[in-house]
């Protein structure tokens, strides 16, 4: 697909004082949902003032223009890193000046009729900045508030075109706007925090600020936001839901509650399930640091195995996985993680992880583990095998990625150079998140898509 992809991080903040240091605590909060851009929008008087720049928070968003920042309403984004989307035109907020208001949009996930949309518009003579659908969902807005008069009837009716995945925070000059697509892709959640209200991807960020989640966004609602509180404007009708489950697995911070539902208890639980589907007789159990801790530990206590810290992360180091070679990835993995032979050398070992995509890390891994003397080791993850691209916002684009598109279950284990293998069930990671199945997107692991997809198979 066409453009950035945008599993990203947003804020808004409705408060009593200037909301820009608040706004970014909470980005720091959730850095790790994205840390190619960062930026942040205030409306000041009469429009709308952005600061915003690549990398990190603290590097994208220098101290003294945060300072230059007045205003007590804004929103905030920080930007997945995916390979070839970089760039300033690509960070977000999004603004636009549009007839009677300056309009803000910062967005996480992806819209699926995306190039559909675009092309019907391109063809009315409307023109576009950027490769990105937050500026289709932006200039969508602004034109049906010509039409539709009120901001919630515009978002509605943008909403109406809208496909895929998408959870927004909107400033239409001093109003504030929240969005979670029909599907509840991606997680949006809303909390009291002092002097204001906060909507936010994770609620770990209401928590930085001892404040109090108050609820999830539903499915297809849209809230608006003020110091006070919020006001509601619940969908009409019933729609499918389609959560991501990764956000469980893999994306979100184990600290935040998403749905109800708790990331590190969800974890535990896939460790567990694990333990159950692939028990193995072992001297310890370890997790890949930092992504399969919790997966670790749920296994470990359901086998009454030792759990213990075999690996040391290097935290200075980023992400690999976003490295445009395989070879860099490979370097890079090696030097990230490090065993500590004392704790191996002679062991029985189970390692944990969350995910294998192209299956690097835990080849490095193994072999690593080997070296410092190991005598079996034994792999175990928690999710199932991934075959299939999310076009929903998560950086696994295609099929001849994946490791297990290629090999059976034994040549990947045969690839990795482990003793044995095993990945969670489906039934057993849906067992683990507590939903039922079809409220949950599962596609990467079925090929079973929630939207229509040109070329895929579609799950209704
Ligand atoms: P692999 O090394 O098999 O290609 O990728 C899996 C590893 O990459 C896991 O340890 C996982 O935590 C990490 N990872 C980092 N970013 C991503 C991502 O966007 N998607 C997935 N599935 N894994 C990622
Ligand atoms: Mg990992």
């Amino acid at each position: 697909m066409a453009g950035p992809k945008h599993s990203c991080g947003i804020v808004g903040i409705a408060a009593d004082a200037d909301v820009a240091n608040a706004l970014y605590t909470a980005l720091m909060v959730i850095q790790h949902r994205g840390q190619e851009s960062a930026g942040i929008s205030v409306f000041d008087r009469d429009t709308i003032e952005t600061v915003k720049g690549d990398g990190l928070v603290d590097h994208a968003i220098p101290k003294d223009k945060l300072e230059s920042l007045k205003g007590q309403i804004g929103i905030g984004h920080v930007r997945y890193a995916t390979t070839g989307s970089k760039g300033y035109i690509n960070s977000q907020p999004l603004v636009v000046k549009a007839a009677g208001a300056t309009i803000g949009v910062a967005h996480n996930g992806d819209i699926t009729n995306y190039p559909q949309l675009k092309e019907k518009y391109m063809k009315e003579g409307r023109t576009f900045l950027t490769d990105s659908d937050s500026e289709l969902i932006l200039k969508l807005i602004a034109k049906h508030r010509v039409s539709q008069g009120g901001p919630v009837e515009a978002i509605r009716a943008a909403m109406g075109e809208l496909d895929g995945a998408y959870a927004l925070v909107i400033l239409i000059n001093d109003r504030l706007f929240a969005v979670r697509d029909p599907y509840g892709f991606r997680p949006l959640c809303i909390g009291k925090v002092g002097g204001g209200y906060m909507v936010v991807s994770e609620s770990t960020a209401i928590d930085a600020f001892r404040g109090e989640l108050v609820r999830d966004l539903l499915p297809g609602e849209i809230c608006e936001i003020t110091k006070t509180g919020f006001k509601s404007y619940p969908m009409e009708g019933s729609h499918p839901h389609a959560r991501c489950m990764f956000e469980w697995v893999y994306f979100a911070r184990p600290d935040s509650v998403i749905d109800g539902i708790e990331v590190y208890q969800v974890r535990k639980n896939i460790g567990k399930i694990l333990a159950r589907e692939h028990y193995v007789e072992a001297d310890l159990v370890m997790p890949i640091p930092d992504s399969g801790r919790a997966h670790a530990i749920g296994y470990a206590l359901e086998a009454g195995i030792p759990y213990e810290e075999g690996f040391m992360k290097n935290r200075f180091v980023g992400r690999t996985f976003i490295l445009p070679e395989q070879k860099l990835r490979e370097a890079a993995v090696s030097n990230k993680m490090i065993p500590i032979k004392g704790t191996v050398a002679g062991k029985r070992i189970v390692i944990v992880d969350d995910s294998i995509v192209r299956g690097t890390t835990l080849k490095i891994l193994v072999s690593m583990l080997r070296d410092a003397g190991a005598t079996e080791v034994h792999v175990r993850i928690g999710s199932p095998p991934i075959i299939a691209p999310c076009y929903y916002g998560v950086d696994m684009k295609s099929r001849d990625q994946f490791v297990a598109t290629k090999l059976s279950i034994d040549g990947i284990r045969k690839l990795i150079g482990a003793d044995s293998l095993g990945y969670i069930s489906i039934d057993g990671l849906v067992e683990a998140i507590g939903m039922p199945a079809d409220e949950l997107c599962l596609a990467c692991t079925n090929g079973k898509y929630p939207t229509r997809i040109d070329g895929e198979e579609y799950r209704f």
